[in-house]
């Protein structure tokens, strides 16, 4: 702090204001940072491994390659029609259709994130190398 000095005479206030900035930047994004409030995480979702949040933030967007219409995309080729149903669509709705035991509603990605992970088949605790055999 302190020893930042400003000559101004040519400068217009607004621009003074911007030159003594760098003295008081702590302070400034302090106060930028906490008007910002992050999106509303789920608690239970914050409990779930970091790869399992990253899949699940990608189906979400609609940007996983567990959903055959990205991925065909990315590969560059032709959706190919589901296994289950034989629709072509392959998006985040027919995923969830057929890929779970049973239909998982879509909302439950944001409202009940560890059912909808456990019901993809998706890790809900971190791996463990220990290896075990506790349920
Ligand atoms: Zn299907």
């Amino acid at each position: 702090m302190g020893g930042y000095s400003v000559i101004i005479p040519v400068l217009s206030p607004t621009v003074a204001y911007r030159q003594l900035i760098p003295d008081n930047i702590t302070i400034n994004a302090d106060v930028y940072c906490s008007g910002r409030q992050p999106p509303p995480l789920s608690e239970e979702e914050s409990t779930l491994p970091r790869n399992t949040r990253v899949e699940l933030a990608r189906l979400r967007a609609e940007r996983s390659l567990l959903l055959e219409k990205y991925k065909a995309k990315v590969e560059n080729r032709p959706v190919e029609s589901c296994i289950k149903c034989s629709d072509d669509v392959g998006d985040l709705n027919s995923f969830l259709k057929c890929y779970p035991a049973k239909p998982l509603p879509m909302s439950k990605l944001w409202k009940d994130p560890v059912a909808a992970v456990t019901a993809l088949g998706l890790a809900v605790t971190p791996f463990d190398p220990g290896g075990d055999a506790d349920p």
